[in-house]
């Protein structure tokens, strides 16, 4: 079997291309960081059997980031048959500066260029004979994304991949080409690539400086004997003109632009969406329409401004999915929630079913009926409602929108003086948090590492969406959307307050540069749509099936029997589990929400939680929380609810945050998750409950609290910026 490698910059497709060669769905993302390992896949068309793999997006093959190492080291130790660098041809000019520098390496290389379609929609041309004729290699104009040209790549990669190739250099003509031939001289004789370890040295890269050090002696001297021309030695400077010269004047000839001044579609959507001010506005705008639309019980805000109510009389309503149990309706139901009572309805029905058969009064019953359907089917009956979400937030992802909520995000946090790079693993949690703290590799100060892993748990993740869907209900038809809407946003909030607290009482750093490419807009791919949901489907699935319905077995049996479990099943309030729930729940009195008889239920479904956050929803079926069972105040639900979001995560994040902090990092984190979590839960607690009792003295308490978190924000930004500086 023959390896191919894919190398390029991030966003110019090569997971796309990876997609379509291998046929598999890995993570299109339109942010750096989502690919940070290599991915392996079969590409099965030719004679011969081609792994390809796809490494992660770099600008550059200088040692300074974990992908820049990861790729580079592949490309020279691994030695792949051949190197296929896929290039953004919308983005020709900085693209082609990663090409130069592969070039330099001894393997083949093909040039996909790739977005072709882009390219001819703008109504540009690229004249690719001239761009093979310039580089040295072939090159042939694909579109991953429409399968354009991707079979002619491949047949044409193969055909090189039985030849061999030295490296070659556009440096050669400059003032550096005298230094190279020299260095090359002084590098070891069997060494492979030695253009390239020459350059690199002549560059002061730290990697080859340590591995060539007789190498590098000679590489100072001459650079200190060559004048220049004013870049004060900093040869890494030197080169990099060097090849942005030589791109520039070489390869405006290949391209042919139609609209030399003219904005791109995309530019003028940009103007509104990036907005200076209205882009945060219009971001919270789109994300509540997600969540009116998935959540919502009065789709047309019927209710909420005209106070109609449908009186639904029948078992079933239809055309609603709601009110079998016959209360009345809010309103017509949004999609989400049409979908979740249908689910619902038929979990009802299964347990009626298997009720025919069994009685709840024998154990074995129970634990079917009660325990399993019931548990198991309380978290089955959101399935649709999560999936619903996750459509609108893939949908803005493959448009290429959440790209520029990245950017957004950037812009704002660099205000408060804190990396919008480590916001966009954050960003990656509202799907999961253990790809969203893998992501975090791409940061490469440890300390910052550790703090975006530590916070990525605040973008409530697909498991606790549940949780949310579970007390939208309770929380009342008309504002359910709005519930789940303020949660998704207190986390985004708190993320940015806990980042600026670390920044000012942990260590201080510089806020490296952040580069980000917007890609196009493009409608999104249907394709790539299911793919995602298809995905996410399977992950529930698979997770109700195994761990969830496992524990649901464990809670069951502990909420059903007492300490001397021989002697028979016994009522809830005497069992193991009431007793546990019980002591621990003292803790958790000053947060409100375990007061109260019921008290000690919502304290062991946060216990559980800490296997699966869908445990929390089970759990609370279990014990009789049903839905409309929720005995909470409004306060005590968005407490309930905050301590959820920002304690431990599952038992997998713990894993993940534990393999990829540091040991330190680790154990302040976890003692962050504990002390975050029950501190802004009880802060929600009392302040909501303060509305409750007095609405004035609420809202003064707000305002000073407001008012506090300003001031402090302002105060902290001040210092920050002071010692940034210093
Ligand atoms: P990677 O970072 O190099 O892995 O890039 P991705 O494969 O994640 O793609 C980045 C973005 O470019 C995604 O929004 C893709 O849908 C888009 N894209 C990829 N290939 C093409 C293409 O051939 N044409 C167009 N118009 N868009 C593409
Ligand atoms: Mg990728």
């Amino acid at each position: 079997m023959i390896k191919f490698a894919l190398a390029g910059n991030p966003n110019c497709g090569k997971t796309t291309l990876f997609n379509t060669l291998t046929g598999s769905t890995a993570h299109v993302g339109n942010w750096p960081g989502v690919t940070v390992d290599k991915r392996e896949g079969l590409y099965k068309k030719l004679a011969e059997k081609v792994q390809i793999v796809d490494l992660p997006g770099i600008y550059s093959l200088s040692p300074y980031t974990p992908e820049e190492v990861i790729s580079r080291n592949f490309i020279l130790d691994e030695k792949p048959e051949c190197v296929i660098n896929v290039v953004d041809a919308t983005n020709l000019e900085r693209n082609l500066y990663l090409t130069t520098q592969i070039l330099e390496i001894d393997v083949p290389v093909i040039v996909a260029l790739n977005m072709m379609d882009a390219v001819k929609a703008n109504g540009d041309k690229i004249v690719i004979e001239e761009l093979q004729k310039v580089l040295g290699v072939p090159v042939v104009g694909i579109s991953a994304l429409k399968r354009e040209g991707t079979d002619e790549l491949m047949q044409k990669a193969f055909e090189l991949a039985q030849t061999k190739r030295n490296g070659t250099t556009i440096l050669e003509n400059t003032i550096v080409g005298p230094i190279i031939a020299k260095v090359k001289e002084a590098l070891p004789q069997d060494l492979g690539s030695k253009l390239f370890h020459a350059i690199k040295l002549i560059e002061g890269d730290e990697l080859e400086v340590k591995a060539h050090p007789e190498a590098d002696k000679i590489a100072t001297e001459l650079k200190a004997q060559q004048p220049d021309d004013g870049f004060d030695g900093d040869y890494e400077a030197v080169v990099a003109d060097r090849r942005y010269d030589y791109i520039s004047v070489n390869f405006k000839k290949a391209i042919v632009k139609a609209n030399k001044q003219g904005m791109t579609k995309s530019d003028k959507i940009d103007k509104v969406m990036t907005h200076r001010i209205w882009s945060i506005p219009l971001f919270l705008v789109i994300m509540f329409a997600v969540f009116h639309f998935v959540f919502s019980e009065d789709l047309l805000f019927m209710n909420a401004i005209f106070g109609l109510e449908i009186k639904s009389e029948t078992a079933v309503n239809f055309f609603t999915g709601m009110g079998y149990e016959g209360e009345p309706l809010g309103g017509i139901p949004s999609l989400g929630v049409f979908l979740q009572s249908w689910m619902g309805f038929v979990f009802d029905q299964l347990g009626e079913l298997f009720g025919l058969f069994m009685s709840t009064d024998t154990w074995y019953g129970a634990l079917i009926i009660d325990g399993i359907i019931g548990g198991v089917g309380a978290v089955a009956s959101f399935i649709p409602q999560i999936l619903l979400l996750f459509l609108f937030i893939s949908i803005m992802e493959d448009s290429g929108y959440m790209a520029r909520v990245a950017f957004i995000m950037d812009r704002a946090f660099r205000k408060f003086g804190l990396s919008g790079k480590a916001f966009i693993p954050m960003l990656m949690g509202f799907g999961c948090s253990v790809p969203a703290m893998m992501a975090a590799r791409t940061l490469e100060d440890t300390c910052e590492r550790d703090r975006t892993i530590r916070l990525a748990t605040c973008f409530s993740c697909g498991a606790k969406a549940p949780i949310w869907a579970m007390l939208a209900v309770v929380v009342g038809g008309f504002f359910g959307d709005i519930f789940v809407f303020t949660i998704y946003l207190l986390g985004i909030v708190i993320a940015i307050v806990s980042a600026l607290i670390m920044k000012l009482f942990g260590k201080n750093h510089d806020v490296p540069p952040f580069i980000m490419e917007l890609p196009a807009y493009h409608a999104p791919q249907f394709k790539n749509l299911m793919a995602h949901l298809w995905e996410k489907l399977k992950h529930y699935v698979v997770k109700a099936a195994t761990i969830i319905a496992a524990s649901t077995v464990v809670i069951w049996f502990l909420s059903n029997f007492g300490w001397a479990f021989w002697n028979g099943m016994v009522e809830i309030e005497n069992s193991i589990l009431a007793d546990i729930g019980r002591g621990l729940s003292y803790i958790f009195y000053p947060l409100g929400w375990a007061m109260g008889a019921d008290g000690w239920k919502y304290t062991v479904a946060t216990l559980t939680g800490l296997i699966a956050k869908e445990d929390v929803v089970s759990t609370c079926e279990l014990l009789g929380l049903a839905s409309g069972a929720i005995g909470l105040s409004t306060a005590g639900i968005y407490a309930f609810a905050a301590y959820n979001l920002f304690t431990l995560p599952c038992m997998a994040a713990v894993a993940t945050a534990k393999g990829e902090s540091t040991k330190k990092g680790f154990w302040v984190t976890l003692a962050w998750w504990f002390a975050s979590s029950y501190v802004i839960s009880l802060i929600i607690y009392w302040v909501l409950e303060l509305y409750s009792v007095a609405v004035w003295a609420g809202i003064l308490v707000t305002l000073v609290l407001v008012a506090a978190i300003v001031a402090s924000g302002i105060v902290l930004s001040r210092r920050i910026k002071k010692y940034s500086k210093e």
